[in-house]
């Protein structure tokens, strides 16, 4: 079956699958396993950037298993398909980080404008170090100096929806990803 067949509208838009469940399954358990390696016996504390992290933060804490925390923050930045550049808090951190050893989930670095102006926040709070783990990256689109420590996939500068991205609200329930057409 051609990719034609299996491309996917949502709302005014076209998107055709780019990376599956399987294997955004596989790589997310390799993930956990490493982190599951270096953070053994330090308790770290997770946050996961709302929206867009809900599902890979469910899936890697699944495949976690040693001693960790969760909690959640919500940052906005994007508009339709666009980056607006500003980034709004609209949950703030409401767990005591000090001392602790800090993982950010997070969904997609693309300017990377949001890490930039949260990691100051986070770093506020004197946790003993701060990690960042992002299941996609756009290193083309980069316009911050910010390196994330746990990458799930390098993908090209072109949006993307599914697995928690979404498209204006829409599209955040798919299995798998999809790339605009
Ligand atoms: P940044 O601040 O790094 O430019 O953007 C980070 C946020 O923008 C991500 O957490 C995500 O919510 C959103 N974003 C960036 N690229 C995409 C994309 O291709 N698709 C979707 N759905 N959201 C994106
Ligand atoms: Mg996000």
């Amino acid at each position: 079956m051609s990719n034609e067949k299996l491309s996917i509208q949502v709302k005014d838009k076209e998107f055709i699958p780019y990376l599956s469940e399987e294997t955004i399954l596989a790589r997310v358990k390799n993930i956990a396993v490493q982190l599951s390696e270096d953070f053994k016996d330090k308790n770290p504390v997770f946050i996961a950037v709302l929206n867009g992290s809900f599902m890979f933060a469910a899936d890697l804490m699944k495949q976690l298993h040693i001693n960790s925390e969760i909690t959640f923050v919500k940052l906005a930045s994007y508009i339709g398909t666009q980056s607006s550049g500003k980034v709004l808090t609209l949950l703030g951190l409401d767990t005591n980080v000090k001392d602790r050893h800090v993982i950010i989930i997070e969904d997609i670095i693309d300017t990377g404008f949001t890490l930039k102006k949260f990691l100051p926040v986070i770093k506020a709070n004197e946790p003993k170090s701060i990690s960042i783990c992002s299941l996609l990256i756009k290193p083309e689109s980069l316009q911050v100096d910010i390196k994330a420590d746990y990458i799930g996939f390098e993908i090209p500068n072109r949006f993307v929806v599914g697995y928690g991205l979404d498209y204006d609200g829409y599209g955040r329930n798919l299995k798998s990803i999809y790339q605009l057409k």
